[in-house]
């Protein structure tokens, strides 16, 4: 199914003003309590793969000029540190196909963010690059991996990158000096749910950082159901089977994943990302912002709002601040996944930003 953008248009309503007790210098806050200091910044809508469980083949993606400019997101970034974000991951759609990453990186690099990461399905990488990007200020790099099996990835991901060049691009960025990269493994019935050891054993032999993540109402397909998703504790549960695991503690308190180290001391780690079975809205502290300068306080938000008319229109940096003040104190309590009302958002994850 095609992706139909957007929902709100320039001029349309801005979100309500928030209240004065929302105007907090250096805090951005919503209406439930939570203090946003992360932000998903999504690049690109474009991608080279079409993974079952995010993008369909006839997709469309917005035209270029539609997308913010470097100097755009270069702004809204500084924007969101004066009002407190100190962490940033950097996403898409697959943001190694934006042109201009070297030198948004270079540029975010430079600004006193605690934190900068990326998403990647590891498929447009090179040691060069990778060694620049460290040197520049990128500090962690997460690739997308769903399967070991090189039949199975093309099913899956609907391109010709194999498992091996993803794998040889987790090396490459070890090599480049990023420490234990991460993998992330969307497990789905049916689909990849017999590799779950697999992955772990993967874990242990490249020492790496393994992310099992439950999959989540924002496929393009709109095939997903409640029957496809397998729980982190079923997926834990098979694990153990084989290894023995010791729980590992996450300094971050909005940490979205549960953590494992192996009980024998070999290398590697595990994590749970368990949006569907246990909901971690409550500590959630990201703000997302799409390609094209949507304000998204929630992955499920069905309001986003447009930021991009206000940079293109003159308005000062205070001006966007308070404009997203409002917009974050509309941040939702929840995702509700598990409601009966629950209503799939317009967006997929690929123009989200994962
Ligand atoms: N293209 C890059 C990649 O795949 O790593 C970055 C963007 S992708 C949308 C970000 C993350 O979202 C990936 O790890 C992907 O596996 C995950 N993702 C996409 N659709 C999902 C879904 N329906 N449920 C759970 N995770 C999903
Ligand atoms: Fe592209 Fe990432 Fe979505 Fe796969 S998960 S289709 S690589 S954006």
């Amino acid at each position: 199914m095609a992706t139909t953008l957007p929902i709100l248009t320039p001029g349309q309503q801005p979100p309500p003003p928030a209240p004065d007790r929302a105007r907090s210098p250096g805090r951005l806050l919503d209406s439930h309590g939570r203090c946003i200091q992360d932000v998903r910044l999504s690049i690109t809508d474009r991608c080279n793969f079409r993974c079952i469980y995010c993008m369909e083949p006839g997709d469309r993606f917005l035209p270029k000029m539609e997308l913010l400019t470097l100097d755009e997101y270069t702004r809204l970034v500084s924007i969101l540190l004066e009002l407190g974000i100190r962490t940033l991951r950097i996403t898409g759609g697959e943001p190694t196909l934006y042109p201009e990453l070297d030198t948004l990186i270079e540029r975010i690099g430079k600004l006193d963010l605690d934190d900068i990461a990326m998403t990647t399905n590891g498929s447009n990488l090179d040691l060069q690059r990778l060694e620049a990007w460290h040197s520049d200020g990128l500090r962690r790099i997460t690739f997308s991996l769903d399967t070991l099996r090189e039949e199975r990835m093309r099913t899956i991901t609907r391109s010709k990158t194999s498992v091996q060049d993803v794998l040889g691009a987790t090396r490459l960025a070890r090599e480049a000096g990023f420490p234990r990269p991460k993998v992330n493994a969307v497990i789905i019935r049916g689909i990849n749910d017999d590799e779950v050891v697999d992955f772990a054993g993967l874990a242990r032999d490249e020492d790496l950082d393994v992310r099992f993540i439950e999959f989540m109402p924002l496929d393009s397909s709109r095939a997903w159901n409640r029957d496809h998703v397998v729980d982190a504790d079923e997926m834990l549960r098979n694990i153990q089977d084989q290894y023995e695991l010791k729980s590992h503690e996450n300094a971050n308190p909005h940490s979205t994943s549960m953590n494992w180290t192996f009980a024998d001391d070999a290398p590697g780690r595990i994590g749970m990302i368990a949006p569907v079975s246990r909901p971690f809205c409550g500590a959630c502290n990201r703000l997302r912002i799409t390609a094209e300068g949507r304000i998204r306080p929630c992955l499920f938000s069905h309001e986003e709002w447009d930021i991009r008319s206000m940079l293109r229109s003159g308005s000062s940096n205070e001006a966007v601040a308070r404009a997203i003040v409002d917009m974050a104190w509309t941040k939702q309590a929840g995702h509700g996944i598990d409601q009966t009302d629950f209503v799939q958002p317009e967006r997929t994850m690929s123009a989200i930003g994962g």
